[in-house]
C-alpha cells in the first residue's frame, strides 16, 4: 500500500502542483489519477519513485517513509512506463527487456530468456525481438515498454499516459491486456490519465484531480458514475 500524507509539492517558481493529497493506494490494484492536463498528476506519480521530492507531507511503501529510502533501491521495486514506451532506440527489443535483469547481475541468456518470457506475457510474438523500437508501432512499443517495466519484478507500477499516443483500437486492446495481466501478476498499479473513460475503464478506484491539485473526487467507478 501507498499512502500519502499532506502531501504537497510547490515547484521553485511558485507553483502549487499538489495541494495538501492525503490518500491510501490499496496494493495489488489499479487506482487511476484522472484529470485535466495541469492537475498535477504527473507530479503525484513521480513523487512515489522519488523523481519529484514533496516540499512537505509525507509518502509511504508499505509504512516505510519513502524519503528516507536510496532511490536506486526505491525504484527496483517501482517500476516505470511512460507515452511511446521510452525505450533505447539503439537497442533491440529483447535487449530492451534485458536491460534490467543484466544489470541487476543475471548473465546473457538467462537474461535474454527472462526477457523473451516477459514479451510472450504481454503479446508480443518471439519474432520482434530483433527489431529496433523504429520498426514497430506504437502499440508494440508500448507492450515492449510494460515488458522492460515488469523485468524487475517490481511490485509496484507507475504508468504515465502510457497509452495515449497510439489509435483507438489499439487503446483498446492494451487496456485489455493491462486488466488481463493485473488479474494474473497482482501488482500495485498506479495510472495516470486525462481520460475519464480510461480511467473507468481500467481504475479498481479513480481519483479525479483538479486544477491546484486537490482531490476531487476518490471512490470505485461505479461508485462514480452513480454520483
Ligand atoms: P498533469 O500531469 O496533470 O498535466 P503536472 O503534474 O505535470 O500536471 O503539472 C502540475 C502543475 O505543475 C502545472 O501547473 C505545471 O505547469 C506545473 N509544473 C510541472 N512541472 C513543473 C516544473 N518542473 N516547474 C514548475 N512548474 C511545474
Ligand atoms: P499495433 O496494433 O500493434 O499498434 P499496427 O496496426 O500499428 O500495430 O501495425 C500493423 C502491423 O504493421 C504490425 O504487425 C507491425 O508489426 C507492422 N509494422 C508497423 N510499423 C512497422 C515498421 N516500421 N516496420 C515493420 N513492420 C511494421
Amino acid at each position: 500500500m501507498i499512502t500519502f500524507s499532506e502531501v504537497t509539492k510547490r515547484y521553485p517558481d511558485g507553483t502549487v502542483a499538489v495541494d495538501e493529497l492525503s490518500l491510501e493506494i490499496p496494493a495489488g490494484k489499479i487506482t487511476v489519477f484522472v484529470g485535466p492536463s495541469g492537475c498535477g498528476k504527473t507530479t503525484t506519480l513521480r513523487m512515489i519513485n522519488r523523481m519529484v521530492e514533496p516540499s512537505s507531507g509525507t509518502i509511504r511503501l508499505d509504512g516505510e517513509n519513502i524519503s528516507a529510502s536510496d532511490p536506486p533501491t526505491l525504484r527496483r521495486r517501482i517500476g516505470y512506463v511512460i507515452q511511446h514506451g521510452g525505450l533505447f532506440p539503439h537497442r533491440t527489443v529483447v535487449d530492451n527487456v534485458a536491460t534490467v535483469p543484466y544489470l541487476l547481475g543475471w548473465d546473457r541468456r538467462k537474461a535474454r530468456r527472462r526477457a523473451m518470457e516477459l514479451l510472450d506475457l504481454v503479446g508480443l510474438p518471439a519474432s520482434f525481438a530483433k527489431r529496433y523500437p523504429y520498426q514497430l508501432s506504437g502499440g508494440q512499443q508500448q507492450r515492449v515498454g510494460v515488458a522492460r517495466a515488469l523485468a524487475a519484478d517490481p511490485p509496484v507500477m507507475l504508468m504515465d499516459e502510457p497509452f495515449s499516443a497510439v489509435d483507438p483500437v489499439v487503446r483498446k486492446s492494451l487496456q485489455e491486456e493491462l486488466v488481463r495481466l493485473q488479474a494474473e501478476l497482482h501488482k500495485t498499479i498506479v495510472f495516470v490519465t486525462h481520460d475519464i473513460d480510461e480511467a473507468v475503464r481500467l481504475g479498481d478506484q479513480v481519483c479525479v484531480l483538479k486544477v491546484g491539485g486537490r482531490i476531487g473526487q476518490y471512490d470505485t467507478p461505479a461508485n462514480l458514475l452513480a454520483a
